[in-house]
């Protein structure tokens, strides 16, 4: 997804982009009047540029407000694309990085085809998360062990992140902390994550840490279909020390 928006569109992208649509009027007309020979790769590179860049301002603007609306996967997918049409039923657009872009002379069927492709890439990252293995993260002592791990998406891209500990002797674990990019928000990877811990320690209790207050709700619904409790317990038997400790010799 992130190659969609932000990189360079390859020039074979999509084929159609090919086509030549009516573009770029004033730059076309200041070629004319001024007799300079118009490179047409750079008038389409420039063309394909500005209508990626509002694609990807319809996303930041929808990303933006995550932190209100909390949208799920379909929903986000839906006010991404309303935005979208928004800005191209505008005659002009202001995007950062970009002077102001005359929507009648950019190729729209390259914005939809870019929001479908980018969309998908989305999905797909979200549909094939992996969580990958867990890895020692704070020595360990005698009983309390540290772990982390990260969620990918199936390029490797990391999509979170997850630190935790285990008290196997008592029977405790302690989700740590559980962080994603405002891009990966709402979309059930907390899910995943949570399910995770769940099978790699099945005889624990898990509790959760500090926070539990920023997404009571996320471990309220978790909750539901988990034997554990995923309240808030910073020390859930007096094991779980996060000072870090000297690794013994
Ligand atoms: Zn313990």
């Amino acid at each position: 997804m992130v190659r969609i928006l932000w990189d360079p569109l390859p020039a074979s992208w999509p084929a159609e982009a090919r086509r030549r649509p009516g573009g770029l009027r004033g730059l076309i007309a200041w070629a004319q009047n001024t007799g300079a020979v118009l490179d047409d790769d750079v008038e389409l590179r420039v063309r394909r540029g500005a209508m990626q860049a509002i694609v990807r301002e319809a996303y930041q603007q929808t990303l933006a407000e995550q932190d209100s609306e909390h949208r799920g996967s379909a929903e986000f997918a839906q006010e991404w694309k309303t935005r979208l049409a928004s800005l191209l039923a505008m005659k002009t657009v202001e995007v950062s990085g970009w002077s102001e872009i005359t929507i009648a002379d950019l190729d729209t069927d390259l914005g939809w085809s870019l929001y479908t492709a980018a969309l998908n890439a989305r999905s797909e990252a979200i549909t094939h998360a992996i969580a990958q293995r867990s890895r020692p993260s704070l020595p360990s002592d005698a009983q309390t062990s540290f772990y982390e791990f990260s969620i990918v998406a199936p390029d490797e891209h990391a999509l979170g992140h997850v630190r935790y500990a285990v008290c196997e002797p008592c029977g405790f674990g302690l989700l740590l902390k559980i962080s994603f990019s405002p891009d990966w928000q709402f979309c059930g990877l907390g899910t995943l994550a949570l399910r995770q811990l769940e099978t790699r320690h099945p005889m624990l209790t898990w509790y959760t840490t500090g926070q539990y207050t920023h997404a009571k709700g996320f471990y309220q619904r978790y909750r539901q279909s988990s034997a554990s409790p995923w309240t808030e317990k910073q020390n859930p038997c007096p094991h779980f020390d996060q000072r870090p400790r000297p690794r013994r010799s």
